[in-house]
């Protein structure tokens, strides 16, 4: 049986991050990921990062690619009846975001894990994790067709919603909350220049519309639809001429079409479950919570887990301190819940909940205040930026001294 300090269940954005952070402080780790590598980096999801994002991963060693290509914005754009509102972000709260795809982040991720020549198996079928109420957790799985087992200190599942690693936890031992929204986001790629150069939300009779990019040839393109549609009931001309009718037309008539290179429906969901640490098993990103992804929370969400885990994870290997990882999972909560809270607020405002009249009025008075006051734009602004990280005594320290 092989040995290693940390266990990696999924080598998405979380589990490479933390892989990443993780080696750099001498910890070891496995990383056990249940598709082909291909196919995690051609996944094409987040592209909006937060600063805190951003530092983080020049941190990790893995920013100078997005420092070379990404796109700042200091705003962004609101359109509802007719009149179009940009929040001023860096005005606001100080602060600017940042576009660069998770795709490539994947693959920066990616290449500096295998440069490191670290231990990553794609394609590990089957995985199971044990023991983890203990001290020496297990995990077995097949890979290359031969069953194989590992034995650890910690596992952290990095599985995502999905994943085998929340599942494996007594159902009395955790408690999850969930709202399910009655409406998916068909979202496209098209190697088209954009409408805008900062991103353009539009809450429309029709639906909600969203024109974000991943880079300035590159948009990524959203409208809301119902749950029940295929992706086969919209072709690309049906999707230009139902988001050219939900811009505002000076949007409108800048919208230049193509062929879309990616298509897909997803549906919107919010969800928690608590606590994240089960014994020697910590929970991080998607495996623990899902935002809707209007409030564009999720993949920088996963980072700020992750952030939290490879300081508890530290100090236990520098000092066997246990507190940190007592710690983790309500340090997690505490910036998770602000976001669900944000990315639900988000939410509300901007989609079309039919049937419901007087939710239309609170929404329209909503959007009336915001567009009025400046407080209201701060509020929205400091959220969307990203709120701050509690850094631990000791992180605080190493920052004071940069
Ligand atoms: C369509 C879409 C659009 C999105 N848009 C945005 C956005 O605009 N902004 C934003 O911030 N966020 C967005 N998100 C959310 C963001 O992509 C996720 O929050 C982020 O991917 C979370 O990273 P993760 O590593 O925690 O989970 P994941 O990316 O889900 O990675 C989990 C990994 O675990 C692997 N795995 C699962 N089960 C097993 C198993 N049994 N054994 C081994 N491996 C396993 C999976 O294959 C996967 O590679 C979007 C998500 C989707 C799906």
């Amino acid at each position: 049986m092989t040995r290693t300090q940390v266990v990696i269940v999924g080598a998405g954005p979380s589990g490479l991050l933390l892989s990443q952070l993780l080696d750099r402080e001498g910890i070891a780790t496995i990383v056990l990921e249940r598709q082909a590598q291909r196919y995690v980096e051609a996944r094409i999801r987040a592209g909006l990062l937060e600063q805190g994002t951003v530092d983080l991963l020049i941190e990790a060693g893995v920013g100078e690619r997005l420092q070379r290509e990404c796109l700042v914005h200091d705003g962004f754009e609101m359109a509802f009846e007719g009149r179009v509102h940009r929040i001023d972000l860096k005005g606001l709260a100080g602060k600017q975001v940042t576009i660069y795809g998770q795709t490539e982040i994947q693959k920066d991720l990616g290449d500096a894990r295998l440069a490191a020549g670290s231990d990553l198996r794609y394609e590990a079928s089957n995985v199971a994790i044990h023991d983890f109420g203990g001290a020496r957790p297990r995990v077995t799985f097949i890979h290359q067709g031969r069953p194989q087992e590992l034995e650890c200190d910690f596992v952290a599942g990095c599985d995502g919603y999905h994943g085998v690693c929340r599942a494996s936890v007594p159902a009395d031992a955790v408690r999850t909350y969930e709202r399910v929204y009655p409406f998916g986001w068909l979202g496209i790629i098209a190697n088209v220049r954009p409408v805008a150069h900062e991103l353009v939300y539009a809450n429309h009779e029709r639906g909600f519309a969203l024109c974000s990019m991943r880079s300035s040839g590159r948009v990524r393109y959203y409208v809301q639809c119902p749950l029940e549609d295929k992706v086969e009931d919209w072709s690309d001309d049906r999707f230009w001429d139902e988001l050219a009718r939900r811009l505002p037309a000076e949007h409108a008539t800048r919208i230049q079409t193509g062929p879309s290179v990616e298509k897909s429906i997803a549906p919107l969901r919010s969800f928690v479950a608590e606590p994240m640490r089960f014994g020697r098993l910590l929970l991080a990103g998607d495996a623990a919570h899902i935002v809707p992804p209007t409030g564009a929370k999720g993949l920088n969400l996963a980072v700020s887990d992750v952030f939290y885990l490879h300081e508890a994870l530290r100090d236990f290997y520098r000092e066997r301190a246990e507190r940190p990882l007592e710690e983790y999972s309500g340090r997690c909560l505490r910036r998770i819940w602000k976001a669900e809270r944000f990315s639900w607020w988000m939410t509300q405002q901007l989609h079309r909940f039919p049937g419901d009249a007087f939710a239309a009025r609170m929404q329209e008075t909503e959007l009336q205040y915001l567009f009025e006051s400046v407080a209201a734009q701060t509020s929205l602004a400091e959220n969307y930026v990203g709120l701050p990280l509690e850094y631990s005594h000791d992180s605080r320290r190493t920052h004071a001294a940069a």
